[in-house]
């Protein structure tokens, strides 16, 4: 059961490092386990609700250009109105955008051809303002149904900060406290 008691946001410290997130995944891998199966038998708006809420707190105090994980380790997919505009900002043909960055599947699907990402400069996208919309929405914390879409969470909290601390934070907010709970 879900309480909302204190939903105050007390977070004080965000953890950003992405050799201790990595390590400490490794260390909860089961506890995760156990919190997935524990989210699963929640009421699933109020896991939504709690999940938006503790992000718009974790979003806005990650710097996502301090970071660029995702952006290393993910397949990005590619609209074709996307992959124009981009073409257009750095000046390409279509043709010559697409032969040097894009792949696209026999379905016609298309994504970036490299990772890490060939627009990834450091840890900051060089062509941030015209990112795609995959890159945009990414850890897609904000949608709805969070209790299905779990799984797919989870295989990014090793990597993704955000998804992290508004993982650490949903534990503490729904008083799950480990096996012991399911
Ligand atoms: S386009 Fe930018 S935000 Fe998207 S994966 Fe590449 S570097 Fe990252
Ligand atoms: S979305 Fe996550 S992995 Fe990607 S840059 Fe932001 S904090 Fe890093």
């Amino acid at each position: 059961m879900v309480s909302f008691a204190g939903i105050m946001m007390t977070i004080k410290k965000l953890e950003t490092d992405l050799a201790s997130i990595k390590a400490m995944a490794d260390k909860r891998e089961a506890e995760n386990d156990a919190f997935r199966v524990f989210i699963k038998n929640s009421h699933g708006e109020e896991i939504d609700s709690l999940v938006q809420q503790i992000n718009g707190v974790v979003e806005s105090a990650i710097d996502c250009t301090e970071c660029g994980a995702c952006c290393k380790t993910l397949m990005i997919n590619v609209e074709p109105p996307e992959a124009e505009k981009l073409a257009t900002r750095l000046g390409m043909e279509q043709s010559e955008f697409k032969q040097l960055y894009i792949e696209e599947s026999l379905q016609g699907h298309l994504v970036v051809n490299q990772m890490p990402c060939h627009f990834l400069a450091g840890t900051r996208c060089s062509v941030y303002e015209d990112r795609f919309a995959e890159c945009r929405e990414f850890p897609h914390l904000q949608r709805k149904n969070f209790k299905d879409r779990m799984f797919g969470t989870l295989i990014h909290y090793a990597m993704c900060p955000i998804i992290f601390n508004v993982v650490e934070e949903l534990k503490i907010r729904t008083g799950f406290k480990g096996s012991a709970d399911l």
